[in-house]
């Protein structure tokens, strides 16, 4: 699978490449711009964290892994070569969607080794002032997702539950955005190079400025988007509750770093046969996804 693109942040032009990896190898990111230098998504390689979720090792970078890493974890993808050309992802639509494309067109190759997910067991937390990230034991992967923006986002709500709700279908199209009063600033400190309307939903007071939108709560969808990609760097899908308030990719790779450090509260656990042939009904779902947007709303 090849994408081709310009990153958001840096707007570096770059093409990516997604190649098979044996089993127990994980998600794997190479620089083949830099002698195939080699850079696995685990926490502990986890760079500065501020508009996007960067790798770093050895002074090399990697930066906004979390759209790809999103639908990999989504799709039930676990072990993988990424290659790319460049030091930050393409931003393709702002979603993940043609990532999710991608995969379900290519498929996805059951390996011998049984399939294991991060179990948690024990209650971990994080908060900064109003901002609170926390994982709980439970079954399946369901997330909780509360922001509160200025207007016209306003407080939103998303629930999902990925061992029966649709990654594809409720996650993945849902796409970047950002406030057109901030646009300026960002685009001076060379924070937003390869913003364009084509790539993020801009915002204004009234509404979308380059509508219309996929779903009515599409902003919400997706910090459920960039939170599964974040989390992904625990190296394995979770298995429990997350809850997340006014959350952004500083806290949920905090909450990484402290889970993985309190190595009582989660094991490492089989993956039930039967959730790992639910990825097979992926499939049925996306036409539904990457045609129809239900709940469009106007700009
Ligand atoms: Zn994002």
């Amino acid at each position: 699978m090849e994408f081709a693109g310009v990153g958001l942040h840096s707007g570096a032009p770059v093409t990516m490449r997604l190649l098979p990896a044996p089993a127990g190898s994980g998600i794997v990111f190479r620089r083949t711009d830099l002698d195939n230098f080699e850079i696995p998504a685990v926490g502990r390689n986890v760079a500065k964290v501020s508009y996007a979720t960067s790798l770093m090792r050895q002074g090399v970078l990697i930066s906004t892994t979390e759209h790809l890493l999103s639908a990999l974890i989504g799709m039930g993808v676990d072990n993988v070569i990424v290659e790319l050309d460049n030091l930050e992802l393409p931003i393709l639509d702002g979603s993940s969607l043609p990532y999710v494309g991608a995969i379900l067109s290519v498929g996805i190759r059951s390996q011998r080794r049984r399939r294991e997910s991060i179990r948690v067991l024990r209650p971990v937390e994080v908060r900064e002032g109003n901002k609170f990230i926390g994982v709980y034991p439970g079954s399946g992967y369901r997330i909780d997702y509360i922001i509160d923006f200025p207007a016209p986002i306003g407080w939103q709500h998303a629930s999902v539950d990925l061992a029966t709700e649709t990654y594809g279908a409720f996650i993945a199209p849902a796409r970047t955005f950002g406030y057109k009063a901030d646009e300026q600033r960002l685009r001076n400190m060379g924070l937003i190079r390869g913003a364009s309307p084509e790539n993020a939903i801009v915002l204004t007071p009234d509404g979308p400025e380059n509508g219309p939108l996929r779903f009515i709560d599409e902003c919400v969808r997706h910090k459920v988007l960039d939170l599964i990609g974040d989390l992904a760097l625990a190296g394995r899908r979770i298995e429990g509750h997350v809850v997340a308030e006014r959350a952004g990719h500083a806290m949920h790779t905090a909450l990484v770093s402290r889970l993985m450090k309190d190595r009582s509260a989660w094991e490492l656990a089989r993956v039930p046969v039967a959730e790992e042939s639910a990825e097979g009904s992926e499939a049925a779902h996306l036409p539904a996804a990457a045609m129809a947007n239900p709940a469009l709303i106007g700009a």
